[in-house]
């Protein structure tokens, strides 16, 4: 039921029941600036330059406007974090403004930071700064990369200071407020079925699940119990997808709680995000997930398995049966191994088929691990290796510029590399395709440019102190991730050594 829109009541934080989300009304903002809007974004919204240059466009996707005939709205859901069972969560800090509809796609607009929702819990319902230019440069940056993601179509400030971290000495440390706009067909989460199930309200479980398919798989034909199996099969397949991207350019999610899983399948929620450096398994941007290490690079695909399994045992009421949901949780294993190695080997140009190409990524990963070696450097430089024939004697250079640390890979180790590029260039040979052909294929499928930790950490160091042009600088970069850009080269190198423990931040 609709409140009126100068009420606050309906913001107070509360168990939401028999409801998938509440009314809301973002926060007015003091003095908001917008800082950078995505121009490709807008491209796709049919949005002109010109208008996301006027007042009204800056006071929607700052919150101060809600425009005519719009009722914007926080959603309600549950989730599993890091492994437990969570309860409601909620958009505590998003507000869904409307949708564009763009022939035949809706688009949802939400603004990331506008204020209290009645899912806020003990949180203020905002965004600072330096997690919104995170998640604004990124999402893009992934979109531009070819991984499924949310979007963000503005990055504003809100010109209000935010309180975060407490300082030493017991006093309020702030931080200025920001705003971003992001933008998907949905931001359904599988927490948004949890939630449902686990009060047993099935009846909304079921029109979640029917809307669901209705607005964002229409491609569903079957009836009754097949339809709500065929949907989870549906997103399975696209979770699968999205990690094994995820994998491809070395982008480690850092929360992959449930509620921050997307039924569309796309990268929702920039928090403790990062890029690998060093090609390493056990790496986790998260330091609260420092010990266990749930979420670290390796444990991706497990963990998108194991969150499925979740989203099956929540839509389970719907269809009463296990076996279609234990099948198609098996599919993803079998689907995993396989495209996990297509991928691999597209990533060393591989394209014939040969029974031993297991083995070799296998040990390819091995040596990588013992070897500090740069994953973006040396995947995009591999392109350049011309197979010889003959007995390679010196480490290739797209190997050598890419270690960390040079000077310290022992003889040993040195050895078994050297055996690996003499089994890869005899690999080589049975590839029908010309070395140019070749080069051309990989710098499609290997970044030249990522969003390396520290290049995200200078951007906000410099807005910190008032100077916004390196988000454009970066933002133009990864518009671009695949081109050679010959004179962006200061962005392909290695992560500067004052940068090892710079991590991400969340909030
Ligand atoms: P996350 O770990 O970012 O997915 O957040 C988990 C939950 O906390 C979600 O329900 C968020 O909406 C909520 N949350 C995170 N930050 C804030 C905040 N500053 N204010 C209110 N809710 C928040
Ligand atoms: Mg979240
Ligand atoms: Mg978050």
């Amino acid at each position: 039921k609709e409140l009126p829109s100068d009420s606050n009541l309906n913001n107070t934080r509360r168990q939401v029941h028999n409801a998938c989300f509440s009314y809301v009304t973002p926060k007015k903002t003091s003095n908001p600036e917008l800082l950078h809007v995505s121009d490709e974004l807008l491209n796709t919204l049919s949005i002109s330059k010109e208008t996301s240059q006027t007042k009204e466009f800056l006071d929607v996707v700052t919150g101060n406007k809600v425009l005519k005939d719009t009722h914007p709205y926080a959603m309600c859901y549950g989730g599993h974090q890091f492994g437990n069972w969570a309860g409601q969560l909620g958009d505590g800090r998003a507000i869904n403004l409307t949708q564009i509809r763009i022939v035949d796609k809706n688009w949802t607009l939400q603004l990331k930071g506008a204020g209290e929702t009645p899912y806020s819990r003990t949180a203020d319902g905002l965004a600072v700064l330096r997690s919104s230019i995170r998640e604004y440069l990124c999402s893009e940056a992934m979109f531009h990369l070819g991984v499924p993601t949310t979007r963000a179509l503005s990055l504003s400030l809100t010109g209000d200071q935010v309180m975060r971290d407490m300082l030493y000495d017991g006093n309020p440390a702030y931080e200025k407020g920001a705003i971003v706009c992001r933008v998907s067909e949905s931001f359904i989460r599988f927490g948004s079925f949890e939630i449902l199930s686990a009060r047993k309200d099935y009846n909304t479980l079921q029109a979640l699940a029917d809307y669901s398919i209705k607005h964002h798989y229409p491609e569903i034909t079957s009836s009754g119990k097949d339809k709500y199996i065929e949907f989870f099969r549906l997103v399975s397949e696209k979770t699968l997808e999205m990690i094994i991207h995820w994998q491809r350019v070395g982008f480690v999610h850092g929360v992959m709680n449930t509620d921050n899983m997307s039924i569309l399948g796309q990268t929702i929620d920039y928090g403790p995000y990062g890029w690998l450096e060093g090609y390493d398994f056990d790496w986790t941007p998260n330091t609260t997930d420092r010990q266990q290490k749930r979420y670290r690079f390796g444990n991706q695909p497990n963990i998108g398995l194991w969150n499925l399994l979740q989203l099956a045992n929540a839509l389970y009421p719907l269809v009463e049966e296990a076996k279609p949901f234990e099948d198609i949780l098996n599919q993803y294993k079998i689907d995993f191994d396989a495209k996990h190695l297509e991928m691999m080997k597209s990533k060393i140009g591989l394209f014939e088929k040969d029974a031993r190409d297991t083995l070799l990524i296998k040990q390819l990963e091995e040596n990588l691990h013992f070897t500090e070696t740069d994953m973006t450097i040396f995947f995009r430089k591999l392109s350049e290796f011309t197979s010889i024939e003959t007995e390679i004697k010196t480490l290739p250079k797209c190997l050598t510029e890419a270690f960390y640390k040079p000077n310290e890979v022992k003889e040993n180790i040195k050895s078994i590399w050297l055996d690996w590029f003499n089994t890869y260039d005899q690999r080589l040979l049975s590839e029908k395709i010309t070395h140019q052909e070749r080069k051309r294929k990989m710098d499609l499928i290997n970044p030249k440019y990522v969003l390396r930790n520290y290049m995200a950490q200078l951007a906000i160091d410099d807005a910190n102190k008032g100077d916004y042009s390196l988000i454009d600088e970066l933002y133009q970069l990864l518009k671009k991730p695949y081109d050679e850009q010959p004179n962006k080269e200061k962005w392909f190198v290695k992560r500067p050594e004052w940068a090892r423990h710079k991590v991400g931040c969340s909030m």
